[in-house]
């Protein structure tokens, strides 16, 4: 399996997370790209049965509606919150609400190929879903969330860590003083994760599977990078003591998950 990101960034996130050997189970997560535009995977991204969109804001569901005419099978995987804001300002998507699979904070659900359970992140957005996707026939299993000013480990008491393979997490901005309302808001726990905040998650991680963590070698995929930040985190990405990637922000990042 791969995770093929076609940015991640205010400028626009979109991954596509699929399989060479078998396209038949592949996903979307958000959709601020136009994807369509890859020729390349044209034809998986026919194929995709479900788009998981985490929140409602435009660099995450900007070109939902042009995927959603574009591959008229694949359903949405939403927060009911988020949708309900797209459906305030589209009709379009009120015309399609059977193509939504409404997936609140707490709550899980098997759908098809996958099991998933959202999570909840606090951010300036009517909601904002994490998930913790299960690929039932991969035996692959992988914790994602964007946009995250906060976060409460609470929820995740029922988690079994050891066998996520790979953790897709927001790692934004270097934490200073704010100097104006941006990074005010930025910084703010409605905001966006921090390096600090990442870094003290994927501490939290491998404290939870503790001697295990050799075996299982999880990847950690930091998103949504930032641009007036990007020098600093790439700097103090140096003392991560994990295996991980930070996507880049606008050039497409291709990864192998093992
Ligand atoms: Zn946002």
């Amino acid at each position: 399996m791969f995770i093929q990101s076609f940015g991640s960034s205010s400028a626009g996130n979109s991954y596509l997370i699929t399989d060479n050997n078998d396209i038949n189970e592949s996903i979307v997560i958000d959709l601020g790209i136009n994807i369509i535009k890859n020729i390349e995977y044209l034809s998986t991204l026919l194929k995709v049965k479900y788009v998981f969109i985490s929140h409602e804001h435009s660099d995450h569901t900007k070109y939902l509606k042009t995927f959603l005419k574009f591959n008229i099978k694949t359903k949405v995987i939403i927060n009911k919150e988020c949708f309900n804001e797209l459906a305030r300002y589209d009709s379009f998507y009120e015309r399609i609400k059977h193509r939504f699979i409404f997936l609140n904070y707490g709550e899980y659900k098997e759908i098809d190929f996958l099991t998933v359970w959202a999570f909840k992140c606090n951010h300036n957005s009517a909601a904002n879903n994490g998930y913790v996707i299960n690929f039932i026939n991969k035996n692959k299993k992988i914790l994602f969330f964007t946009d995250c000013g906060s976060l409460d480990l609470k929820q995740f008491k029922n988690i079994n860590f050891k066998n996520i393979n790979a953790y897709l997490i927001e790692s934004n901005h270097q934490e200073k003083n704010p100097s104006n309302i941006k990074e005010d808001i930025q910084q703010s726990k409605w905001g966006h994760f921090s390096f600090k905040q990442s870094a003290e998650f994927i501490d939290w991680v491998k404290m939870k599977i503790k001697n295990n963590y050799q075996e299982i070698k999880p990847l950690f995929v930091l998103l949504h990078t930032s641009y007036t930040y990007e020098k600093q985190l790439k700097e103090l990405d140096k003392n991560l003591n994990v295996d991980f990637v930070r996507l880049e922000r606008i050039v497409p990042t291709l990864i192998k998950l093992n």
